[in-house]
């Protein structure tokens, strides 16, 4: 078995809630023959099912199934097994994509979302969780052979996709988006409200990275188009995944050279500088409301105010 992810040195953002995990992928054994069958046979393995990216939770807990309980779906995917010390530790886990829910299986929080149930679920399950939804939304929409156009076989536990015609494989893709926090010489965050967006929310900027750029180059790019602001040395603070269908959010923090800040009206309402009396004011009154719970936004935001939102600010801080 690899090294569990737990024991890592934590990013200076801390433990993200989508970043959590308490099982090993175990990418070695994907590649054994008739993996997925023995697994399906195995009393042993628990089965995560899936429906349009929503899963059965009881107890604030995933509903895990033995594979007898669960009418076995054209896409399954091995996703590792549980570590030492999790409930459930070194079993196997699948995941089942089924096409529509099972009254057979009853859930009694229902079938629920990542995003409404993250912050509830314990480091297991987040992480099951996070994989299984970016797995499933992979292959819901790369089903067939980009190079030719015949539909592909699954193969590899599910982590593969390969073309029978040609024989090209293809493998599962990740979207680097970057998120940055903004801040100028007198300590204030730069947020924006998207176009997009209700108008009292507001977050950190943020955009995808393109082909062929670096995540610096990346964060440099984004903050002047969409602000007009020159920022210097984005430092690099952690990552999560959000699978809401690809992203893997990379958060940096930069220092503003410049603080004139012009909207780029096709993304951006308005922007706006925070002193952490401002926020806090604001947020409390509800005349703006920021990013969610288990987003990186929300992290890099608290982490630049210095503690929970919901909180005044400590008197050292202006
Ligand atoms: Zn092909």
């Amino acid at each position: 078995m690899t090294e569990p992810l737990r024991t890592l040195v934590l990013p200076p953002l801390g433990s993200l809630p989508l970043s959590r995990a308490d099982s090993d992928r175990d990418g070695v054994a994907r590649v054994t023959e008739g993996l997925l069958d023995r697994l399906w046979e195995t009393p042993e393995t628990r089965v995560l099912t899936l429906v349009r990216g929503k899963a059965p939770v009881t107890a604030d807990a995933l509903l895990l199934l033995a594979p007898s309980d669960v009418q076995r779906p054209e896409l399954v995917v091995y996703l590792g097994r549980i570590n030492e010390g999790a409930v459930d530790a070194g079993a196997p886990v699948v995941l089942a994509v089924l096409p529509e829910e099972d009254p057979a299986i009853a859930p009694t929080q229902g079938w629920l979302g990542l995003r409404e149930i993250a912050a509830s679920l314990d480091a297991r399950d987040a992480g099951l969780f996070v994989e299984a939804a970016a797995i499933a939304n992979w292959h819901a929409t790369h089903s067939h052979c980009p190079r030719c156009g015949t539909p592909t076989d699954v193969r590899d536990g599910g982590w593969v996709r390969q073309c029978p015609k040609d024989s090209s494989q293809h493998y599962p893709r990740t979207d680097a988006a970057i998120i940055v926090s903004v801040v100028d010489d007198d300590d204030r965050l730069l947020l924006g409200s998207a176009v997009a967006w209700p108008e009292d929310r507001y977050s950190t900027l943020a955009g995808f990275v393109e082909p062929g750029e670096s995540l610096e180059a990346a964060v440099i790019r984004e903050v002047g188009e969409e602000s007009g602001i020159e920022i210097q040395s984005p430092e690099y603070l952690g990552s999560q995944p959000w699978p809401f269908p690809a992203s893997l959010m990379l958060g940096f923090t930069a220092r503003a050279v410049t603080t004139d800040a012009v909207p780029d009206r096709d993304e951006m309402r308005s922007l706006r500088w925070f002193t952490r009396q401002q926020l806090f004011a604001e947020v409390r009154d509800g005349t703006i409301a920021v990013a969610g719970g288990v987003s990186i936004a929300r992290a890099l935001i608290e982490r630049w105010y210095g503690g929970p939102l919901d909180e005044e600010p400590s008197e050292a801080r202006p």
